[in-house]
């Protein structure tokens, strides 16, 4: 059992009004808010052992890289990552997809050659990978969807060749909150030869990451969505295949030597952190990663899946004419929903004037949109310290609105 009111007195945001109203922050898939062990953490870095890390013989230096790498390490066994070096920090998920999609750009992937995504997938999982088909002239496949949101493996398994190089696909869907079947997916492509990215952004806040367990070839994830700081995110990926990626950027940072005729790479991990890196963000993420450890993530997802059962029974013993998108058999605490035929944006509005914070539209996965053939939904998505009663804020705010615009 957590205890949920001390729980929500380490997130100080929440402790306030909206229109006049006590908050409700729905909005946990979009951005999560910070623990104050996070926020004192960024800020006694700034206050006390702000510098420039890996280069500096000083006494500032030296500790701030060792905060840095310290959280590297915390990260590394989080994850379960076999080594320091295959933890590589980027500024976030879409960062990290665009990390590999450049880096393979540079002559890995060729024409006939596929690559496959799913119907899934958020626009930061589609766009880099159909760049990456337009410069090579691979072909890009998509694995369908059911009624329900959750992906056709059989599908998946015809897609699946010897032509096939990379899959890459989310952990947990944010605009339907499906956790999709990720460990087997990954041993079918590792059955005829391909590599997998995992886009994690939505797991990591939910579920225990375990790289190894899972044979993630890649997998990436946001630290702003694990109750950690914007700008900071993480690439996992095997030492083999980081060896053979070539850097994304070239500057400071991913060196050996530098000399007018040939530059050499620094080894793993700085050969991909070119640039002075987002050090308070690295350290932010590691004190979250603390945080949520503390609490457990199992302790995490059973609170989070009670929610997410409350939430469901009461949208549909509350509105007759209520449409859930996303009803997949395994799920996080996401609803997505339309009521009536009333436009989600309209809902949103009157629910923020009643403190309600809830996201409306596309939420970057336009393809689901079409696939329901609808303009958007209204999506609920909840973390740890939010409570049942905030749930029946959100309904008498609903029946208001529903109200108003039927
Ligand atoms: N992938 C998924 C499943 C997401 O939910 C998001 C953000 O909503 C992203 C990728 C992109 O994350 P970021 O904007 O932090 O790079």
């Amino acid at each position: 059992m957590l205890d949920i009111q001390s729980i929500r007195a380490h997130f100080p945001i929440l402790n306030q009004e909206v229109n006049g109203k006590p908050l409700v922050y729905f909005d946990n898939a979009a951005t999560t808010q910070k623990p104050l062990k996070v926020i004192e953490g960024v800020d006694n870095y700034y206050r006390t052992i702000n510098s420039n890390v890996h280069r500096g013989v000083h006494h500032l230096s030296g500790l701030a890289t060792d905060a840095m790498e310290g959280a590297r390490a915390k990260i590394q066994r989080h994850i379960n990552a076999a080594k320091l070096q295959e933890v590589i920090f980027t500024k976030g998920t879409t960062d990290g997809i665009n990390l590999l999609t450049s880096s393979l750009a540079k002559g890995l992937i060729k024409e006939g050659d596929e690559i496959i995504i799913s119907h899934l997938e958020h626009h930061s999982n589609i766009v880099p990978w159909q760049m990456l088909c337009e410069q090579s002239g691979a072909l890009l496949k998509v694995i369908p969807i059911n009624g329900k949101g959750e992906l056709s493996l059989d599908a998946y398994r015809s897609l699946l060749s010897a032509k096939t190089k990379w899959v890459a696909v989310n952990h947990i869907s944010n605009a339907l909150g499906t956790i999709n079947p990720v460990k087997e997916m990954i041993a079918l492509a590792h059955e005829v030869g391909a590599k997998v990215l995992i886009d994690g952004a939505q797991a990591a806040p939910h579920l225990q990451i375990d790289v190894q367990d899972l044979a993630a070839d890649i997998y990436v994830l946001s630290g702003h969505k694990l109750f950690g700081p914007t700008g900071i995110g993480i690439l996992y990926g095997k030492e083999d295949l980081l060896n053979e990626l070539p850097p994304y950027q070239g500057g400071g940072e991913m060196i050996a030597e530098v000399t007018f005729e040939k530059t050499t790479y620094a080894a793993l991990p700085h050969k991909f952190e070119a640039g002075t890196p987002n050090i308070a963000g690295a350290i932010g993420l590691g004190l979250a990663v603390d945080y949520v450890n503390e609490i457990g993530l199992a302790n995490i997802s059973a609170y989070e899946q009670e929610l997410l059962e409350y939430a469901t029974q009461e949208l549909k013993a509350n509105f007759s004419n209520l449409r859930i998108f996303g009803e997949a058999e395994h799920k996080t605490s996401v609803v997505s929903f339309l009521i009536g035929d009333i436009h989600p944006y309209d809902l949103g509005v009157i629910l923020d004037k009643l403190g309600v914070a809830v996201r409306t539209g596309h939420h970057c996965t336009q393809p689901i949109m079409q696939y329901f053939n609808i303009p958007g939904t209204l999506r609920a998505s909840f973390a740890f310290y939010n409570t049942k009663s905030e749930i029946d804020q959100m309904i008498a705010a609903l029946q208001k609105g529903v109200a108003m615009l039927s």
